[in-house]
Protein backbone atom coordinates (compact mmCIF):
# COMPACT_ATOMS: atom_id res chain seq x y z
CA UNK A 1 0.00 0.00 0.00
CA UNK A 2 0.90 3.54 -0.16
CA UNK A 3 0.57 5.90 2.31
CA UNK A 4 -0.38 9.12 0.09
CA UNK A 5 1.53 12.09 1.90
CA UNK A 6 -0.10 14.85 1.97
CA UNK A 7 2.44 17.52 3.19
CA UNK A 8 4.71 16.89 0.61
CA UNK A 9 1.47 17.67 -1.74
CA UNK A 10 0.40 20.56 0.16
CA UNK A 11 4.00 22.10 0.08
CA UNK A 12 4.79 21.75 -4.14
CA UNK A 13 1.22 23.76 -4.30
CA UNK A 14 2.30 26.43 -1.71
CA UNK A 15 6.06 26.73 -3.78
CA UNK A 16 3.52 27.60 -6.61
CA UNK A 17 1.60 29.82 -4.64
CA UNK A 18 4.84 31.71 -3.29
CA UNK A 19 6.05 32.22 -6.85
CA UNK A 20 2.87 33.40 -7.88
CA UNK A 21 2.52 35.78 -4.82
CA UNK A 22 5.89 37.37 -5.33
CA UNK A 23 4.55 38.19 -9.26
CA UNK A 24 1.60 39.85 -7.50
CA UNK A 25 3.31 41.54 -5.38
CA UNK A 26 6.05 43.14 -7.54
CA UNK A 27 2.62 44.09 -9.85
CA UNK A 28 1.66 46.02 -6.99
CA UNK A 29 -1.33 43.83 -5.33
CA UNK A 30 -0.58 41.96 -1.87
CA UNK A 31 -2.86 38.68 -1.71
CA UNK A 32 -5.12 39.50 1.27
CA UNK A 33 -6.64 36.84 2.75
CA UNK A 34 -10.20 37.74 5.11
CA UNK A 35 -10.37 34.59 7.80
CA UNK A 36 -13.92 35.41 9.39
CA UNK A 37 -13.79 33.38 13.54
CA UNK A 38 -17.29 33.50 14.87
CA UNK A 39 -16.38 31.09 17.96
CA UNK A 40 -13.90 30.98 20.64
CA UNK A 41 -13.65 26.80 20.36
CA UNK A 42 -9.69 26.02 20.56
CA UNK A 43 -9.64 23.45 17.50
CA UNK A 44 -10.85 26.08 14.91
CA UNK A 45 -8.68 28.37 16.52
CA UNK A 46 -5.37 26.34 16.17
CA UNK A 47 -6.54 25.77 12.53
CA UNK A 48 -6.89 29.15 11.52
CA UNK A 49 -3.19 29.70 13.45
CA UNK A 50 -1.73 27.29 10.77
CA UNK A 51 -3.53 28.43 7.90
CA UNK A 52 -2.30 31.84 8.66
CA UNK A 53 0.96 30.40 9.55
CA UNK A 54 1.15 29.38 5.86
CA UNK A 55 -0.15 31.79 4.41
CA UNK A 56 2.56 33.76 5.66
CA UNK A 57 4.98 31.66 4.89
CA UNK A 58 3.59 31.93 1.03
CA UNK A 59 3.66 36.10 1.04
CA UNK A 60 -0.55 36.30 1.97
CA UNK A 61 -1.32 38.75 4.36
CA UNK A 62 -4.01 37.53 6.24
CA UNK A 63 -6.33 39.87 8.58
CA UNK A 64 -8.27 37.98 11.44
CA UNK A 65 -11.79 39.44 12.45
CA UNK A 66 -13.02 37.66 15.89
CA UNK A 67 -16.55 37.53 16.41
CA UNK A 68 -17.14 35.76 19.00
CA UNK A 69 -20.88 35.71 20.21
CA UNK A 70 -21.38 37.96 17.36
CA UNK A 71 -25.10 37.88 16.19
CA UNK A 72 -26.43 36.62 12.73
CA UNK A 73 -26.59 40.24 11.37
CA UNK A 74 -23.22 41.55 13.18
CA UNK A 75 -21.27 38.38 11.19
CA UNK A 76 -23.58 39.27 7.68
CA UNK A 77 -22.80 42.54 7.96
CA UNK A 78 -19.00 42.12 8.47
CA UNK A 79 -18.99 39.62 5.38
CA UNK A 80 -20.92 42.24 3.53
CA UNK A 81 -17.98 44.42 4.10
CA UNK A 82 -15.36 42.19 3.34
CA UNK A 83 -17.07 41.53 0.07
CA UNK A 84 -16.91 45.49 -0.46
CA UNK A 85 -13.70 45.90 0.29
CA UNK A 86 -11.56 45.78 -2.41
CA UNK A 87 -8.23 45.27 -0.51
CA UNK A 88 -9.88 41.81 -0.01
CA UNK A 89 -8.97 38.88 -1.66
CA UNK A 90 -10.42 35.87 -0.27
CA UNK A 91 -12.93 35.66 2.46
CA UNK A 92 -13.41 32.22 4.63
CA UNK A 93 -16.20 32.23 7.87
CA UNK A 94 -14.97 30.03 10.30
CA UNK A 95 -17.15 27.38 11.80
CA UNK A 96 -18.83 26.43 14.37
CA UNK A 97 -21.66 29.73 13.88
CA UNK A 98 -23.67 31.16 16.12
CA UNK A 99 -26.57 29.02 17.49
CA UNK A 100 -29.30 28.83 14.82
CA UNK A 101 -27.39 30.26 12.06
CA UNK A 102 -26.20 28.03 8.76
CA UNK A 103 -23.31 28.58 6.69
CA UNK A 104 -25.96 28.41 3.87
CA UNK A 105 -27.09 31.87 5.44
CA UNK A 106 -23.69 33.56 6.40
CA UNK A 107 -22.15 32.03 3.01
CA UNK A 108 -24.55 34.21 0.78
CA UNK A 109 -22.75 37.38 2.40
CA UNK A 110 -19.33 36.11 0.68
CA UNK A 111 -19.04 37.85 -3.18
CA UNK A 112 -19.18 34.60 -5.24
CA UNK A 113 -15.16 36.13 -6.62
CA UNK A 114 -13.84 36.33 -3.05
CA UNK A 115 -15.67 32.77 -1.82
CA UNK A 116 -12.47 30.73 -1.98
CA UNK A 117 -13.94 28.09 0.29
CA UNK A 118 -17.12 27.95 -1.78
CA UNK A 119 -19.62 28.76 1.37
CA UNK A 120 -21.98 30.45 -0.98
CA UNK A 121 -24.83 28.38 -2.29
CA UNK A 122 -24.74 30.48 -5.40
CA UNK A 123 -20.59 28.90 -5.58
CA UNK A 124 -22.66 25.21 -5.39
CA UNK A 125 -24.55 26.23 -8.37
CA UNK A 126 -22.46 27.67 -10.76
CA UNK A 127 -20.36 24.74 -10.05
CA UNK A 128 -22.88 22.29 -10.40
CA UNK A 129 -23.64 24.41 -14.11
CA UNK A 130 -19.96 23.86 -14.92
CA UNK A 131 -19.67 27.91 -14.47
CA UNK A 132 -15.92 29.21 -13.21
CA UNK A 133 -16.49 29.30 -9.22
CA UNK A 134 -15.09 27.96 -6.06
CA UNK A 135 -14.99 24.84 -4.79
CA UNK A 136 -14.82 23.95 -1.52
CA UNK A 137 -11.11 23.97 -0.85
CA UNK A 138 -11.41 20.00 0.94
CA UNK A 139 -13.55 18.97 -2.31
CA UNK A 140 -11.10 20.21 -4.41
CA UNK A 141 -8.03 18.39 -2.21
CA UNK A 142 -9.63 14.94 -3.05
CA UNK A 143 -9.79 15.37 -6.85
CA UNK A 144 -5.82 17.33 -6.62
CA UNK A 145 -4.54 14.30 -4.58
CA UNK A 146 -5.79 11.78 -7.02
CA UNK A 147 -4.67 14.07 -10.54
CA UNK A 148 -0.80 14.35 -8.56
CA UNK A 149 -1.12 10.58 -7.57
CA UNK A 150 -1.92 9.93 -11.06
CA UNK A 151 -5.24 7.59 -10.25
CA UNK A 152 -7.21 7.44 -13.83
CA UNK A 153 -10.72 8.97 -13.00
CA UNK A 154 -12.04 8.85 -16.58
CA UNK A 155 -14.51 6.26 -16.48
CA UNK A 156 -13.64 5.24 -12.90
CA UNK A 157 -16.34 4.66 -10.40
CA UNK A 158 -15.75 6.52 -7.35
CA UNK A 159 -18.04 6.08 -4.53
CA UNK A 160 -17.94 9.27 -2.29
CA UNK A 161 -19.76 8.74 1.47
CA UNK A 162 -21.09 11.64 2.66
CA UNK A 163 -23.79 14.14 0.91
CA UNK A 164 -22.80 17.61 2.78
CA UNK A 165 -22.92 20.74 1.01
CA UNK A 166 -19.12 21.47 2.17
CA UNK A 167 -17.58 17.91 0.87
CA UNK A 168 -19.36 15.32 -0.44
CA UNK A 169 -21.82 17.24 -2.74
CA UNK A 170 -18.87 19.22 -4.30
CA UNK A 171 -16.55 16.54 -4.39
CA UNK A 172 -19.21 14.39 -6.03
CA UNK A 173 -19.42 17.24 -8.76
CA UNK A 174 -15.97 17.61 -9.25
CA UNK A 175 -15.09 13.87 -9.92
CA UNK A 176 -17.95 13.94 -12.27
CA UNK A 177 -16.32 16.78 -14.30
CA UNK A 178 -13.63 14.42 -14.46
CA UNK A 179 -15.47 12.07 -15.90
CA UNK A 180 -15.78 9.26 -13.22
CA UNK A 181 -19.21 7.71 -12.74
CA UNK A 182 -19.86 8.76 -8.91
CA UNK A 183 -21.84 6.93 -6.69
CA UNK A 184 -22.85 9.47 -3.25
CA UNK A 185 -23.80 7.75 0.19
CA UNK A 186 -25.21 9.01 3.38
CA UNK A 187 -26.72 7.43 6.23
CA UNK A 188 -29.79 5.82 4.43
CA UNK A 189 -27.64 4.07 1.98
CA UNK A 190 -29.00 0.25 2.13
CA UNK A 191 -25.24 -2.32 2.61
CA UNK A 192 -22.79 0.54 2.28
CA UNK A 193 -20.14 -2.03 2.22
CA UNK A 194 -21.51 -3.15 -0.68
CA UNK A 195 -21.54 0.16 -2.54
CA UNK A 196 -18.66 0.92 -1.30
CA UNK A 197 -16.76 -2.29 -2.35
CA UNK A 198 -17.60 -1.28 -5.68
CA UNK A 199 -15.36 1.39 -5.76
CA UNK A 200 -12.14 2.24 -8.14
CA UNK A 201 -12.06 5.24 -5.65
CA UNK A 202 -13.14 5.48 -2.36
CA UNK A 203 -14.12 8.53 -0.86
CA UNK A 204 -15.13 9.10 3.08
CA UNK A 205 -16.54 12.29 4.40
CA UNK A 206 -18.55 11.21 6.93
CA UNK A 207 -17.54 12.17 10.78
CA UNK A 208 -17.66 8.86 11.77
CA UNK A 209 -13.99 7.61 13.64
CA UNK A 210 -13.13 4.51 11.55
CA UNK A 211 -16.05 3.36 10.14
CA UNK A 212 -14.80 1.67 6.84
CA UNK A 213 -12.90 -1.01 7.36
CA UNK A 214 -11.30 -3.89 5.39
CA UNK A 215 -14.70 -5.23 4.33
CA UNK A 216 -15.98 -1.96 2.35
CA UNK A 217 -13.14 -1.68 0.33
CA UNK A 218 -12.48 -3.02 -2.99
CA UNK A 219 -8.56 -5.16 -3.67
CA UNK A 220 -6.26 -2.58 -5.21
CA UNK A 221 -8.75 0.75 -4.94
CA UNK A 222 -7.97 4.01 -4.00
CA UNK A 223 -8.96 5.29 -0.10
CA UNK A 224 -8.97 9.18 0.59
CA UNK A 225 -10.34 9.43 4.21
CA UNK A 226 -11.49 13.00 4.36
CA UNK A 227 -12.68 12.60 8.28
CA UNK A 228 -11.05 14.24 10.86
CA UNK A 229 -12.63 13.46 13.91
CA UNK A 230 -10.78 13.71 17.73
CA UNK A 231 -10.24 10.47 20.11
CA UNK A 232 -10.83 10.62 23.82
CA UNK A 233 -7.15 10.38 24.18
CA UNK A 234 -6.58 13.47 22.03
CA UNK A 235 -5.73 12.02 18.61
CA UNK A 236 -7.29 12.32 15.18
CA UNK A 237 -8.55 10.05 13.17
CA UNK A 238 -10.17 9.79 10.20
CA UNK A 239 -13.11 7.92 9.07
CA UNK A 240 -11.43 4.65 7.76
CA UNK A 241 -9.48 2.20 9.69
CA UNK A 242 -6.44 2.43 8.52
CA UNK A 243 -4.84 -0.07 10.01
CA UNK A 244 -7.67 -2.78 8.55
CA UNK A 245 -7.52 -0.98 5.26
CA UNK A 246 -3.83 -1.07 4.04
CA UNK A 247 -3.40 -4.65 3.28
CA UNK A 248 -6.28 -4.17 0.81
CA UNK A 249 -5.88 -0.59 -0.45
CA UNK A 250 -3.88 0.40 -3.22
CA UNK A 251 -3.13 3.71 -1.88
CA UNK A 252 -4.74 5.78 1.26
CA UNK A 253 -4.51 9.13 2.34
CA UNK A 254 -3.37 9.02 6.17
CA UNK A 255 -5.16 11.38 9.05
CA UNK A 256 -3.44 13.64 9.83
CA UNK A 257 -1.01 14.51 7.06
CA UNK A 258 -3.51 13.50 4.32
CA UNK A 259 -6.26 15.68 2.72
CA UNK A 260 -5.43 18.14 5.68
CA UNK A 261 -2.78 19.97 4.36
CA UNK A 262 -3.73 20.09 0.92
CA UNK A 263 -6.73 22.04 1.87
CA UNK A 264 -5.16 24.64 3.55
CA UNK A 265 -2.82 24.60 0.27
CA UNK A 266 -5.26 25.07 -1.98
CA UNK A 267 -7.11 27.90 0.22
CA UNK A 268 -4.16 30.13 -0.62
CA UNK A 269 -3.74 28.64 -4.18
CA UNK A 270 -8.10 29.95 -4.28
CA UNK A 271 -6.59 33.05 -2.40
CA UNK A 272 -4.15 34.29 -5.31
CA UNK A 273 -6.72 33.43 -8.30
CA UNK A 274 -8.72 35.64 -6.45
CA UNK A 275 -6.20 37.83 -6.69
CA UNK A 276 -5.27 37.71 -9.57
CA UNK A 277 -6.59 40.11 -12.40
CA UNK A 278 -8.93 38.20 -14.60
CA UNK A 279 -7.76 39.29 -18.54
P1 LIG B 1 -21.47 16.37 7.85
O1 LIG B 1 -22.02 17.67 7.38
O2 LIG B 1 -21.80 15.87 9.22
O3 LIG B 1 -21.90 15.26 6.79
C1 LIG B 1 -21.65 13.92 7.02
C2 LIG B 1 -22.24 13.08 5.90
O4 LIG B 1 -22.01 11.70 6.21
C3 LIG B 1 -23.76 13.24 5.75
O5 LIG B 1 -24.08 13.31 4.39
C4 LIG B 1 -24.32 11.98 6.40
O6 LIG B 1 -25.52 11.51 5.81
C5 LIG B 1 -23.24 10.98 6.14
N1 LIG B 1 -23.24 9.92 7.15
C6 LIG B 1 -23.28 10.05 8.50
N2 LIG B 1 -23.26 8.85 9.10
C7 LIG B 1 -23.20 7.92 8.12
C8 LIG B 1 -23.14 6.51 8.09
N3 LIG B 1 -23.14 5.79 9.23
N4 LIG B 1 -23.10 5.90 6.90
C9 LIG B 1 -23.08 6.59 5.76
N5 LIG B 1 -23.12 7.95 5.71
C10 LIG B 1 -23.19 8.60 6.87
O7 LIG B 1 -19.87 16.37 7.78
P2 LIG B 1 -18.88 17.13 6.75
O8 LIG B 1 -18.81 18.56 7.10
O9 LIG B 1 -19.19 16.73 5.36
O10 LIG B 1 -17.49 16.48 7.17
C11 LIG B 1 -17.24 15.09 7.03
C12 LIG B 1 -15.93 14.76 7.71
O11 LIG B 1 -14.88 15.46 7.07
C13 LIG B 1 -15.84 15.18 9.18
O12 LIG B 1 -15.06 14.24 9.90
C14 LIG B 1 -15.11 16.49 9.12
O13 LIG B 1 -14.42 16.77 10.33
C15 LIG B 1 -14.16 16.23 8.00
N6 LIG B 1 -13.67 17.44 7.31
C16 LIG B 1 -12.33 17.49 7.04
C17 LIG B 1 -11.81 18.57 6.36
C18 LIG B 1 -10.34 18.58 6.03
O14 LIG B 1 -9.83 19.57 5.54
N7 LIG B 1 -9.62 17.47 6.22
C19 LIG B 1 -12.63 19.63 5.99
C20 LIG B 1 -14.00 19.55 6.25
C21 LIG B 1 -14.50 18.44 6.91
P3 LIG B 1 -26.91 12.34 5.83
O15 LIG B 1 -26.76 13.40 4.80
O16 LIG B 1 -27.91 11.34 5.47
O17 LIG B 1 -27.03 12.87 7.23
Amino acid sequence: VTLIDGRAIAKSIQEAVGADVAALRAAGTTPTLAIVVPTDDEATAWYVRSIARTAAKAGIDVRQIDLHEASAEELTAQLDALSADPAMHGIICQTPLPKGVTLEQVGQHIAVGKDIDGANPESLGRLASGLPAFAPATAQAVVEILRREEVPLVGAHVVVVGRSNVVGKPAALLLLAEHATVTICHSRTRDLAERTREGDVVVAAVGRARLLGAAYVKPGAVVIDVGTNPTEDGQLVGDVDTAAVEPVARAITPVPGGVGPVTTALLLRNTVAAATPQS
